[in-house]
């Protein structure tokens, strides 16, 4: 359930109405939008009649039962589109950004060059894997902490922010100076993880699992907000299907039904999707097409040796040569790509502040 407060409301009186909700044995989270504020209650608010509610409290509009088991990452209790910060690359919200890298980072004169590269080209974030979740416990198994160094050095080079996968809790304090964290498709439901990301104050790029249905995906995103952290991005790329020409079946409806379920930013990874190369931009188009707020795009500087990959990896050419042709799509939807808003700044002022967390107050796009 949740209790949409009218515009301008205090301080004082937000905390006394939430003070006589718990009161009743609920636990609350706020919801501080731009214009209205929102207080969701968790537990069984069947015994809650909602009239009495909004007659007998007058900084209340109205209130409205949220019946999916997912309530902060629920659209009900947040109306706008959340922005996530990806050190200071606004994600969502018609900010469209493009993350490109390689699979692995695989040595500094690699993730330098790819990273000049792709950020020429226009790429807003690079990505990298330093733990990668393999298959085969035989293959590479990425450079680990050192990968991490080397990714950031590519940042200090190119001023890129970076995303990386962490595979389990324990490498959390090596993330300190990365961006965003990702939690890959294979950690998809890792709960104790996803706790722990919820825990930290970083943006988590969260992927939807080879088998997972977006209620699944959802409940996840839901883990992480649950303990704090607003700053969730989704990312639909590819699931398990009985189609064996491409290596997953990309979903491109999740991209217009998460963002009617959610106010969280859902990008497009087409080349774990595809698997293949030369399927990368045409599903890079339809991404752009359904409302995705950005893609990620495997980029390597020579693809037939890359250590990860390399099937469907982008070269650095085909690459630029995809942005030329990305963007005038982007502006086509109205959308602002991601230079552009470097460029001019910061939109409202929205996005450059990660969210202060209250004790109740879990989201905050204010
Ligand atoms: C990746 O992005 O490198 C990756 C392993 O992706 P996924 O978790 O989607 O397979
Ligand atoms: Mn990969």
């Amino acid at each position: 359930m949740v209790f949409v407060l009218k515009p301008g409301v205090s301080q004082r009186e937000i905390d006394r109405f939430v003070a006589l909700i718990e009161s009743r044995g609920f636990k609350t989270f706020i919801s501080i939008g731009t214009e209205h504020t929102v207080v969701c209650l968790i537990g069984n608010t069947a015994a809650i009649d909602i009239d009495s509610v909004v007659q007998t409290n007058d900084i209340v509009e109205y209130g409205k039962r949220v019946t999916e088991p997912y309530k902060a990452v629920n659209r009900t209790a947040h109306p706008e589109d959340t922005i996530v910060n990806g050190g200071g690359v606004p994600i969502g919200a018609g900010m469209f950004q493009v993350i490109a890298g390689p699979c692995s980072v695989e040595s500094e004169e690699q993730i330098i060059e790819v990273a000049r590269s792709v950020k020429a080209a226009g790429a807003t974030l690079l990505r990298g894997g330093a733990f990668k979740p393999r298959t085969s416990p035989y293959a590479f198994m990425g450079l680990g902490a050192d990968g991490l160094k080397l990714l950031l050095a590519a940042k200090k080079e190119t001023g890129l922010p970076v995303v990386t996968e962490v595979m389990n809790q324990t490498q959390l304090p090596l993330f300190e100076e990365i961006d965003v964290i990702q939690v890959g498709a294979r950690n998809m439901q890792n709960f104790d993880l996803l706790r722990e990301v919820g825990r930290c104050r970083k943006p988590v790029l969260l992927k939807r699992g080879l088998a997972n249905t977006l209620e699944e995906l959802l409940m996840s995103a839901e883990y992480i907000m649950s303990e704090g952290n607003s700053q969730v991005i989704l990312c639909e790329r590819g699931i398990r299907t009985f189609e064996t020409y491409t290596r997953n079946t990309l979903d491109l409806s999740a991209v217009p039904l998460l963002k009617q379920k959610s106010h969280l930013p859902v990008i497009v990874d087409p080349s774990h999707a595809a698997g293949i190369q030369v399927l990368v931009a045409p599903l890079a188009r339809a991404a752009i097409a359904v409302g995705s707020d950005g893609l990620m795009i495997e980029t390597h500087n020579d693809p037939a040796r890359a250590l990860c990959d390399g099937a469907q990896s982008l070269n650095l050419v085909q690459f630029a040569g995809l942005m030329d042709d990305l963007k005038r799509r982007i502006a086509f939807e109205g959308k602002q790509f991601g230079d552009q808003v470097i460029q001019g700044g910061n939109p409202g002022g929205r996005f450059l502040r990660l969210p202060k967390i209250a004790k109740s107050v879990i989201f905050n796009n204010g």
